[in-house]
């Protein structure tokens, strides 16, 4: 059994920016990925939006992170020659009674260090972006794309390179705490580690309970589905004002570097955490769903949540629904412009016993373990700085030195 001062379960981003910031203290570093090679989930599907952070609420872990995550993402990638273009974000209110709002995200951007950010009348918007409509939105300078596969994959090469052992095609399916260390049963050979750390995304929820902790907590896997256009109807990028109930940005328009435009993503409940198809269906991740109370409470006390995500089933991969919204925000869009997309990232939303969804990063540990929970949008922005923020809680003796649990905001 080969033994490793920390293993690292999942690479995704999160799971990469952990190996290369944790390789600077500690010698022997293992990062464990159950696909051929990085990024092949969440972190390989997203957006690609480097965000600039006006709207997680002030004094969360999220705030914080992706603040400090646009700057460092933008000089990361400039260093290494990663693509990733600073266009500026536009959130555009399509009647007056949403400007209020815009004033909001404007004074909550500010308090958590967002520069630049503005309330602009339509004429001035329109000359950065000739099609948008509605009539104010707030400007964001800072806001960026990137090339997301490319960034995890630019961090895991970083880690390796600073002598971390990449597994990849390695499934951890099995995990055994002991006084002294923990040991993990692989597909292909045993592990033991002194700490071991879960970022492993859509299953984080599931490893955490194997080892008893978390219980209280589920993954409600939600699917993200793109519309793209090929024509250049927009430059930057530009949102709808967020709803106020559910944690989903919903249809917006985001230029991506390969230069085409993405129209979503929505959010449709799915039925297994990598069913990315339609009529995918994981008889056990729904079973487990099921079986816990969390998903019960929240369909029963969240009737807007119940709402919006059979709106979001009954639309899921509707060209006109997207045209629809998107239309909303620009002009030009014409409904045969649009294609359906081939990429579609699952949101894990962790959700609690009591229905409440989690909006802010948990982290739940034991003795010997750091489980990384509910890394939602914008969890690729805020990689850099989060891993540098949990490798600063790891003492040189291997112990985790913060509170037993960190929950941010409910
Ligand atoms: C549709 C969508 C759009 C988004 N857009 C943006 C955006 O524009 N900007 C932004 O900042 N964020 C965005 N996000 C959020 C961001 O992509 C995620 O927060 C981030 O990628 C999470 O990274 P991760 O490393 O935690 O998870 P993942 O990328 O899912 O990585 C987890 C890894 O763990 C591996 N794994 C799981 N179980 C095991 C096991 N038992 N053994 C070994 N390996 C295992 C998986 O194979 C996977 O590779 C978006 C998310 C979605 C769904």
């Amino acid at each position: 059994m080969t033994s490793y001062d920390i293993a690292i379960i999942g690479g995704g981003i999160v799971g990469c920016a952990l190996a290369r910031e944790l390789s600077a203290r500690f010698k022997r570093v293992v990062l464990i990925e159950k696909e051929s090679a990085v990024a092949q989930h969440t972190s390989g599907r997203n957006s690609g939006v480097v965000h600039s952070g006006f709207n997680p609420h002030p004094g969360t872990l999220k705030a914080k992170f992706c603040v400090e995550g646009s700057r460092e993402i933008r000089r990361y990638c400039a260093e290494r020659k990663i693509p990733c273009e600073q266009v500026g974000t536009f959130v555009v209110a399509t009647e007056e009674s949403q400007v209020p709002t815009l004033h909001e995200l404007k004074t909550r951007g500010t308090k958590n260090g967002v520069p630049g950010l503005e309330v602009l009348s339509v004429e001035s918007v329109r000359k950065h972006e000739p099609n948008a409509r509605g009539v104010q939105a707030l400007h964001s300078p800072t806001g960026a794309i990137v090339d997301s596969k490319g960034l995890a994959t630019a961090i895991a090469t970083e880690a390796r390179e600073r002598g971390v052992t990449l597994m990849t095609g390695q499934e951890v399916v099995g995990i055994r705490e002991r006084a002294d260390h923990v040991e993990l049963q692989c597909r292909n050979e045993p592990i033991r580690c002194e700490l071991l750390i879960n970022s492993a995304g859509l299953h984080a929820d599931r490893l955490a309970h194997w080892m008893g902790v978390g219980r209280d907590l589920v993954v409600a896997p939600f699917r993200g589905e793109y519309f793209v256009v090929k024509h250049p109807v927009i430059r930057s990028m530009i949102y709808p004002v967020p709803h106020p109930v559910v944690p989903f940005l919903g249809v917006h328009l985001t230029k991506s570097i390969d230069g085409s435009v993405l129209l979503g993503p929505n959010a449709v409940p799915a039925f297994g955490r990598e069913a990315y198809g339609p009529w995918n269906v994981n008889v056990r991740d729904v079973a487990q769903m099921l079986a816990h109370r969390g998903v019960w409470n929240a369909l029963v006390r969240n009737q807007t949540l119940v709402k919006i995500a059979w709106n979001e089933w009954r639309h899921s991969r509707s060209r006109t629904h997207f045209w629809r919204e998107a239309g909303k925000l620009v002009d030009g869009l014409r409904q045969e412009d649009l294609t359906l997309g081939r990429r579609v990232g699952i949101r894990p939303q962790l959700i609690r016993a009591d229905g409440h969804l989690v909006e802010d990063l948990v982290i739940e540990t034991t003795p010997r373990s750091v489980h990384v929970l509910n890394v939602v949008s914008p969890g690729m922005t805020s990689s850099i700085p989060f891993a540098k923020w949990l490798s600063s809680q790891i003492s040189d003796e291997l112990r985790w030195t913060a509170p037993r649990t960190v929950a941010g905001a409910a």
